[in-house]
């Protein structure tokens, strides 16, 4: 396999920047083929490295793609052979240790595909800088440690009335050429990822916030005109973004004006560039008619996050890549516990241990597992990842469990103000945790630098005589690459005892009947007295650590959990345990060649919990949605892909069957008619219905289908349309599914987004996703490979969220997958490396699969030179041969 210039980077030999960048100014004329760069740096000897008489090393500015028109210092142009053009930069010789440095470039938007640097989208121009796409930009010190003031200069013809950076608007004008001319000025110190532009003909929408001082701020959203009424959700969710940030952290907005964009060819779900945050459309467009409740959820979720990164991450910035997780996972803690405030609190949290157990456990436990601070990587792109920013919240948000609100919240104020200005590491933001309670975390700090999710094995005994329950909790941290012994981690496993008519028991003598457990060794044992009878444990309420737990729990005392724990987390869990126990039988009966058995316990519980009124219906259609087949995927053991996708129809068949009427009449119950709202109660009523809906399509009834198509028909809202229409796919005929989909399509066509949920519907089919039909939609004209969501829409649709079809007896799924790779790479290796993924987990599978996965990696390892991107991950999946 070929690379290109694949090197490895390692957290050890982080040395701070030779110099130091004060002032960046920048001037763009922009073309599509050919943009002219000025830039002007104000540079200094950095004093933290400089001593007394040195000769003074040369300066080092990355660059990549670039075309280098002129080098001056100090207004004088610099002879060739005082710099020197490398692979990735440029290396200036320099005699003084303060100087201004000026470079012009030329770069060719038009021919950017990478999505990094400057680019087109749909005609508009825009940018993304982070991690390293500054140097695609111009030449420039492009790390993170280095910070400066900008003022920039956009210079377009008159096509293009939008010209915005970051700051404030500083002058505004026409050149002599009929050219329009804006300079912005950002006075908050920046690293160069936080740099943003776009050009383009846009419409606004705007309002304005008070902050908690009295300031008036501007907000304002920039879309395409056809777009402009898909605009107030994301306003009202940046409004309260704002409010949440002040009241719960202190934390007030610092520029005059907040300005979002919405952009089609993104990378990443948004970008929080200073007072210029860029978004992928789909993160932050909806209207009832065309964004599901999901959606909804999504954008006010991603709005909240890139705000709260001014903060969390441009006011205080990372020193170095490898701490990303400084800001990500800070920054994504943030985000879950406002829309946790916004919405149903539990529901939030079933939603982020889902992605957690179905997609983080499994890169922990694949070839790419790395630590939440990585200590090395080829392509740190590939390092925006879910241990980074999902696990890397989850440390936080143990930090909070084991330190209490009050305290974190004094942590915090001490980070800000303590860091404000600087680039810093995580390891400053323990300190300043527990700096300001004088708290010790010396042993949780393993938490960033161990790969590998823990274990946790879970014993209890009851003496009768004493009236004392014991917990004895064993941990233990599976071997990762490049990390062979494991040391004892601080977990907090918040518990609670049920005695056995339901009631929560007090564990000491003030009463409390919640406690959070300190484990810090590799066995523990902890003793509760006074407790008059044997009581059933409530484990790791809330999911207090990002660990697997062990306890033997019966059918019985799993139903049990699920009718009385006080923590709605733990009685959704209760019934993730009793469905993956069923569904492991199911397997296990399977593969022994055995007559399925109807999942009793299952069918019970799933009737209790649809028989109980009392319960939130958001919580209610979690419990009753089975494991995805990924989820059973990450159960441990050798995957049979076959096993699992027949377990699961069996499951999901008996239930329908079984619970019929419930389900009819929930449905009944719960049918709206009324105007759309994205409220926390109305999408809790839609959730369940469409839970409903599906089982009963399932059931295979034709009244049942008369019913989603009335529901499709009606099209009250796309939560409903797109849920009856999924149901139509996959449990009607193939005719009707043409029919539908034919039907849909006519009426959005116009619509990007809608577009993009009908060909995940499709590609995500169990029935009607296949191969040939994936191949297809790649063909349809609607289909664009240069856009990173349709790529998502059609092609991950089928190879992440179609277990069924992908992976296919004879192994062409796998083949498809790598030459869809491979193409990509071409384009964009940020989205061919993630791509990839389901490709890393071929030691996991049985051994036919297994070899026609690692066959699959093998044909993109020989297919020719791969970007450092898409080299690294296959090279590490290769590497466990
Ligand atoms: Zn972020």
């Amino acid at each position: 396999m070929k690379d290109s210039q694949a090197r490895t980077i390692y957290l050890k030999d982080y040395q701070a920047p030779d110099y130091l960048v004060d002032h960046t100014d920048l001037s763009f004329e922009l073309d599509p083929h050919a943009t002219l760069v000025k830039s002007r740096l104000k540079i200094r000897r950095n004093p933290a490295v400089a001593q007394a008489n040195e000769t003074l090393p040369p300066l080092w500015l990355d660059g990549v793609d670039l075309e280098l028109l002129s080098v001056s210092v100090n207004g004088e142009l610099l002879p060739v052979q005082r710099y020197e053009q490398r692979a990735g930069g440029l290396s200036v010789s320099i005699d003084t240790p303060e100087f201004e440095l000026e470079v012009e470039t030329r770069i060719a938007p038009e021919a950017n595909t990478s999505l990094e640097g400057l680019y087109l989208s749909n005609g508009m121009y825009c940018t993304q800088c982070e991690a390293e796409g500054f140097r695609k930009i111009t030449f420039y010190p492009d790390r993170p440690d280095v910070m400066s003031v900008f003022t920039t200069t956009i210079i377009a013809p008159a096509t293009y009335p939008v010209l915005l950076s970051n700051g404030n608007k500083l002058d505004s004008g026409i050149t002599e050429d009929g050219r329009l001319s804006v300079t912005w000025e950002d006075p908050f110190a920046k690293p160069s990822y936080l740099f943003a532009l776009v050009a383009g003909d846009l419409q606004h929408v705007e309002d304005s916030f008070t902050t908690c001082s009295g300031r008036e701020v501007k907000l304002q959203l920039f879309t395409e005109a056809r777009n402009i009424g898909k605009c107030a959700h994301a306003m009202t969710s940046l409004k309260h973004s704002m409010r949440w940030d002040e009241e719960v952290y202190g934390r007030e907005y610092d520029l005059d004006i907040f300005m979002i964009v919405a952009v089609d060819h993104f990378n990443m779900g948004a970008m929080e560039n200073k007072g210029l945050n860029i978004f992928n459309s789909a993160c932050v467009l909806a209207s009832p008619e065309t964004a599901t409740d999901a959606a909804f959820q999504r954008i006010e979720s991603i709005v909240a996050h890139e705000y709260f990164h001014n903060w969390s991450g441009n006011r205080v910035t990372c020193r170095d890549w490898f701490q990303l997780s400084l800001k990500e996972g800070f920054t994504v803690f943030r985000d879950a516990e406002f829309s946790a405030d916004m919405n149903s609190r539990a529901v939030k949290r079933i939603e982020d241990v889902t992605l957690l157990r179905t997609s983080q456990f499994a890169e922990d436990a694949g070839p790419m597992s790395h630590p939440v601070r990585p200590d090395s990587y080829m392509e740190i792109s590939n390092f925006y990842t879910l241990t980074v920013y999902e696990k890397g919240a989850e440390v936080v948000r143990m930090i909070h469990t084991i330190m209490g609100p009050e305290a974190f919240r004094r942590g915090s104020d001490l980070y800000f103000d303590r860091h404000d200005g600087c680039a810093v590491t995580c390891e400053d933001f323990v300190a300043a945790m527990e700096d300001a309670n004088g708290a010790d975390l010396k042993q949780f700090r393993r938490w960033y630098s161990q790969a590998g999710t823990p274990v946790l094995d879970v014993e209890d005994g009851y003496d009768e005589a004493l009236g004392e329950y014991s917990l004895t909790i064993r941990q233990q941290t599976p071997e990762t690459p490049g990390q062979k012994d494991k040391l004892p981690l601080h977990i907090p496993v918040t518990i609670g005892l049920l005695a056995e008519d339901g009631r929560p028991l007090p564990l000491d003598a003030s009463g409390q009947t919640e406690a959070v457990l300190h484990l810090t060794e590799a066995s523990q044992t902890f003793t509760f007295s006074g407790i008059a009878s044997r009581p059933l444990p409530s484990l790791l309420r809330g999911f207090s650590a990002p660990v697997k737990l062990r306890y033997d729990y019966s059918s019985a005392q799993l139903q049990f959990l699920m009718q009385h724990d006080t923590d709605s987390f733990n009685r959704w869990d209760a019934c993730q345990r009793l469905s993956l126990n069923s569904l492991q039988s199911l397997q296990q009966q399977y593969r022994a060649g055995e007559a399925l058995q109807q999942p009793t316990a299952l069918i019970e519980g799933y009737a209790a919990v649809l028989d109980d009124e009392t319960l939130d219906p958001a919580l209610v259609a979690k419990m009753l949605a089975l494991p995805s087949a990924q989820e059973l995927a990450e159960q441990g053991g050798e995957i049979d892909a076959a096993a699992i996708i027949v377990a699961r129809t069996f499951a999901r068949d008996a239930i329908a069957a079984a619970l019929a009427e419930r389900f009819l009449s929930r449905y009944r119950a719960l049918e709206q008619h009324k105007p759309y709202s994205p409220t926390a109660e109305d999408i809790a009523e839609r959730s369940l219905k469409n839970t409903c809906l599906s089982y009963l399509c399932a059931a295979g009834s034709a009244e049942a289908l008369a019913l989603a198509k009335v529901q499709f028909e009606r099209g009250e809202n796309m939560t409903d349309a797109a849920a009856a229409l999924a149901a139509l796919v996959e449990f009607g005929t193939e005719a009707q599914a043409e029919e539908f989909l034919e039907a849909f399509y006519q009426q959005w066509q116009q619509d990007t987004q809608v577009v993009e949920t009908w060909f995940g519907l499709q590609s995500g089919s169990a029935k009607y996703g296949t191969l040939e039909r994936v191949q297809k939609l790649i063909a349809h004209p609607a289909f664009e490979v240069k856009n990173p969501n349709k790529v998502r829409a059609v092609i991950a649709g089928y190879t992440m969220r179609n277990f069924t079809q992908f992976h296919r007896e004879d192994g062409t799924g796998y083949i498809f997958l790598a030459d869809q790779v491979i193409a990509l790479d071409k384009l964009n290796p940020q989205i061919a490396a993630r791509l990839v993924t389901p490709l890393t987990r071929w030691k996991k599978y049985r051994a036919q699969e297994s070899a026609q996965i690692h066959a699959a990696l093998q044909k993109i390892s020989d297919s020719g030179e791969l970007s450092r991107d898409l080299y690294e991950v296959v090279s590490k999946s290769l590497e466990q041969d």
